[in-house]
């Protein structure tokens, strides 16, 4: 089966006690034992939930891996992740993460021993180099980046990983697997912030875990447990029913992401413009390897600096200035002073990150409206 009738389709038969097309919300803590420890599979809701276990093969099946495990939010995710590693690991991760990934890894760095090594992923054979230096457990990566759009090669980086004997995780928020199927192509796990597009409908705050290979798969469900950033049936039921539409929703996100491209490209008040799908992008033709889709999300340097950035946002209104990203409806985010305002000014801006950065969530509605309403504010910075 093609991936849009599997999102409908894979591990979500109906119910089986009332054939309810869509899992029940079951909302219950605990369930009930003809005999101590003889019950159907559920016991404590933290340990296992009806409603989370359909997202979760969902999950697994999409992304192709043979565990999924949701959690409360991205960095439940990451954090349960993090525990999987005694003090004193070596990580090695791409420099461009998402603010809330560096400030975690640099909180376990400081307070827990583990060391954390930043690299350009982009060049991978200083990276493969920069692996194999002294031992590394992990290799951390987002691809495409936030909020410059940077690819990695995942191909690349898995052998770059798996050569230095280390595992390659792989944070695929900003393609989803409508898009890109890390785990196909080496990784060992993926992380989401579900929160974006795969719940896709900016209402609940969510996050998963997914291994390619059962052995690991099994050690994070018992860190699941142990840690217990587990979401509720309410939220799991969102993720599963935004899941349905993630297909056609990308394909809608990528070609308004198009459209909001080609007026910045045009524009003399934008010094830059980052988007997987541009002609100028310079790993444009890893993104077509990579990538079914460029996806939802383009962010612009301005020329006119942090001035300019602001004056551009006032001037917008179907895209709402607000964090997050992956929903229905447009945002837009000022990543030096909002998302990325943890990152050390000396540090963001080194990676780029400058005051007249403005990134784009490109929504689903009419691409033409978004398009014009850019045009309109670029006349006005
Ligand atoms: C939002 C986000 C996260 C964190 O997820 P939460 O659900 O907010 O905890 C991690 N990675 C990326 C790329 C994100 O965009």
């Amino acid at each position: 089966m093609r991936f849009n009738t599997r999102l409908l389709h894979d591990a979500q038969p109906p119910d089986e006690l009332t054939g309810a097309v869509n899992v029940p919300i079951y909302l219950s803590s605990t369930f009930a034992q003809s005999a101590p420890n003889r019950h159907k599979g559920y016991v404590y809701s933290r340990s296992a939930n009806p409603t989370r276990t359909v997202l979760e093969r969902s999950l697994a099946a999409l992304e192709g891996g043979a565990t999924g495990l949701a959690f409360a939010s991205g960095l439940g995710a990451l954090t349960t992740l993090l525990e999987h590693f005694p003090t004193g690991t070596r990580i090695v991760a791409d420099q461009d993460l998402y603010g809330g990934t560096w400030r975690l890894f640099e909180h376990h760095r400081r307070t827990f021993g583990i060391v954390i090594d930043y690299v350009d992923a982009t060049q991978i054979e200083a990276t493969g180099a920069e692996l194999r230096r002294s031992p590394a457990a992990m290799f951390y990566v987002e691809s495409p980046t936030n909020p410059l759009l940077r690819l990695v090669d995942l191909k690349a980086a898995a052998r770059a990983a798996h050569r230095a004997k280390a595992l390659l995780v792989v944070d695929n928020t900003f393609a989803s697997p409508a898009i890109q199927r890390p785990l196909e192509l080496g990784a060992d796990v993926v992380l989401h912030s579900t929160t974006k597009y795969l719940g896709g409908h900016s209402d609940v705050i969510g996050g998963a875990l997914i291994a390619r290979e059962a052995a690991l798969g099994e050690r994070l469900a018992w860190l699941q447990n142990a840690v217990g950033a587990v979401p509720s049936p309410v939220d799991s039921f969102l993720v599963l029913r935004g899941l349905h539409t993630l297909g056609i929703r990308m394909q809608a996100h990528s070609e308004s992401a198009r459209a909001v491209c080609e007026v910045l490209e045009a524009s003399s008040a934008v010094s830059a413009v980052h988007f997987p799908g541009s002609s100028h992008h310079p790993q444009r033709a890893l993104a077509r390897r990579q990538m079914a889709l460029p996806g939802g999300m383009v962010s612009a340097d301005l020329t006119g600096g942090g001035r300019a950035a602001r004056r551009l946002l006032r001037g917008l209104h179907l895209f709402t200035l607000a964090e997050s990203l992956g929903g229905v409806e447009s945002l837009v985010d000022h990543p030096a002073s909002m998302t990325h305002a943890s990152v050390p000014r000396r540090e963001r801006e080194a990676h780029g990150v400058t005051d007249g950065l403005v990134r784009f969530s490109c929504g689903i509605e009419d691409p033409a409206d978004l398009a014009d309403e850019v045009r309109t504010a670029l006349r006005g910075v």
